[in-house]
């Protein structure tokens, strides 16, 4: 008889996060064994330095449920846990962060949305306890600038602790695109999606991988693959400053030819003129970059990320406790 496939399977990204990894295991195999089927943990290790990956192995020898993926490197975030998608076999995916501000205790809750039909559950943050003033801002205005710029609906304050039904996660597996922002992807999918509310806690343990450097690329990838306004930026500035520019030549015509006495120096008007239009261009020329950038990436083709070990996916599924 073929061994059972899991139904359920968990999907973690683990980035040097060696503190945290023994209570994640305590507090997601305490949710597992309540689960009414098989489930599976899938912990993929994003080229950490720290004892991580031992942990992992560690934790697969002493329990079968756990299979994990080794990137080659630090693929970045988005990346590691659309390497757990592609591996994952359970009929529902959830993904979670390994600090544990993504309480595992929510599980049940979308497994239960699930259950009345919804293919894409998210967990929507109604608070965040102990982040910055920085982080809460910088986010805050991030997601309603996302949410009026995008093409599709990215619901605001969702991170990417969420539970995706098989047939979407089959459809993200088939997403050639190699600028993942994920949350942007499973909107995009459409079918029925709701959202759970939680009130996001601080970090378990260890610093914060997701830097600001990492974090402002994020925000710029998430705009350049759902947003063309930026684009469109170009020509409003365009129009903006010929407008501008005509009333300005009426003005000195007006004051050269009608009040011979007026104070219309030449030098300071034109070094302004000469660094507004030069900062306009520039800007735009930055913003075509970023698409353009993204075609190369595309064009490349290359594989999304490179796996030195992969474990546990081809023995038998089987639940231990
Ligand atoms: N992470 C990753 N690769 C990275 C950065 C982060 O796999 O390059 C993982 C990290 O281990 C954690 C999750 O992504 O499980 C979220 O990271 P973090 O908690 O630092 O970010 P937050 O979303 O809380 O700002
Ligand atoms: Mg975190």
């Amino acid at each position: 008889m073929p061994a059972p496939l899991p139904q359920y399977s968990l999907v973690i990204p683990i980035y040097n996060e060696q503190e945290n990894i023994s209570e994640l295991y305590r507090r997601v195999s305490a949710v597992m064994d309540r689960l009414d089927s098989p489930t599976e943990l899938i912990l993929i290790n994003d080229g950490s330095r720290d004892k991580s990956l031992e942990m992992m192995r560690d934790l697969h020898q002493r329990d079968k449920r756990v299979c994990y993926l080794s990137l080659a490197r630090n693929f970045g975030h988005q990346v590691a846990v659309t390497a757990g998608l592609n591996f994952a076999r359970g009929r529902v995916v959830i993904v979670l962060d390994a600090d544990l501000q993504d309480p595992p205790e929510l599980i049940p809750d979308m497994i239960e949305m699930w259950r009345q039909g919804y293919q894409v559950v998210y967990a929507q943050r109604i608070k965040r306890h102990q982040e910055s003033w920085f982080k809460r801002f910088t986010a805050y205005t991030f997601y309603r600038l996302l949410k009026s710029l995008a093409d599709v609906n990215i619901p605001t304050d969702t991170g990417d602790f969420c539970l995706m039904d098989r047939r979407v996660v089959d459809l993200l597996n088939r997403m050639p695109e190699r600028n993942r922002y994920i949350r942007g992807l499973r909107s995009w999918v459409g079918f029925r999606q709701t959202a759970v509310k939680f009130e996001r806690d601080p970090r378990f343990a260890g610093e914060v991988k997701y830097t600001f450097r990492k974090s402002l690329s994020l925000a710029i990838n998430s705009l350049v693959s759902f947003s063309r306004i930026p684009l469109r930026l170009a020509s409003y500035l365009g129009l903006i400053s010929a407008v501008f520019s005509i009333l300005m030549a009426c003005l000195i015509l007006y004051w050269r030819l009608l009040e011979p006495n007026s104070p219309v120096t030449g030098f300071a008007t034109i070094a302004i003129a000469v660094f507004f239009i030069g900062s306009v261009q520039l800007i735009c020329i930055g913003i075509l970059g970023e698409y353009i950038g993204r075609i190369y990436e595309e064009v490349k083709g290359r594989p999304l990320y490179t796996l030195a070990e992969v474990e546990g996916f081809d023995e038998p599924f089987e639940k231990t406790s």
